[in-house]
């Protein structure tokens, strides 16, 4: 059995009370972001490290040079 999670963002740690939140699957798991983060998790997911397991080894989805 996992742990039950309660629902929060994995950035700010909202909660669906106050925000709308948007499920993820990964890695087995549930997890939760708020539309304001989720384009942390797209543009620049590293700033997700330690909340989220392997952001450090994620890649942006695209750069603007
Ligand atoms: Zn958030």
């Amino acid at each position: 059995m996992t742990a039950t999670t309660p629902s929060a963002c994995i950035a700010c740690g909202r909660g669906p009370d106050d925000i709308p939140l948007i499920p993820l699957d990964y890695q087995g798991a549930r997890l939760w972001i708020c539309p304001q983060h989720l384009p942390v998790l797209i543009h620049d997911p590293t700033q997700l490290t330690g909340r989220l397991a392997g952001a450090e080894h994620m890649r942006p989805a695209d750069h603007h040079d």
